[in-house]
């Protein structure tokens, strides 16, 4: 029997790397923050250090950088994969 995850704490996974408060926070180009990242096409690029938005973004200078926090607000489908097997073997 599978184990059901509890969706309805605040930050129901805590992902490798988060902070405390179970946020992930990271940095990106503040343009496409602003203007293209509330269409979700999945195509910008969020970067766990400044130094490394800064080396790998050659945008930064004209476009500017944004430091995001990132948390899971519902669950919407439960894994049926390794996550699930995971929580199987934790009983
Ligand atoms: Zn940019």
């Amino acid at each position: 029997m599978r184990k059901t995850i509890d969706n309805t704490r605040a930050n129901p996974i805590k992902a490798l790397g988060a902070d405390e408060d179970g946020k992930i926070r990271g940095y990106m180009c503040l343009t496409d923050y602003e203007c293209e990242m509330g269409l979700a096409d999945c195509r910008h690029s969020i970067y766990p250090t400044l130094e490394l938005c800064l080396e790998l973004r050659q945008c930064a200078d004209q476009c500017g950088i944004v430091k995001i926090a990132i948390e899971v607000e519902e669950i919407v489908q439960e894994p049926t994969g390794y996550l699930a097997e995971v929580e199987d073997d934790k009983k």
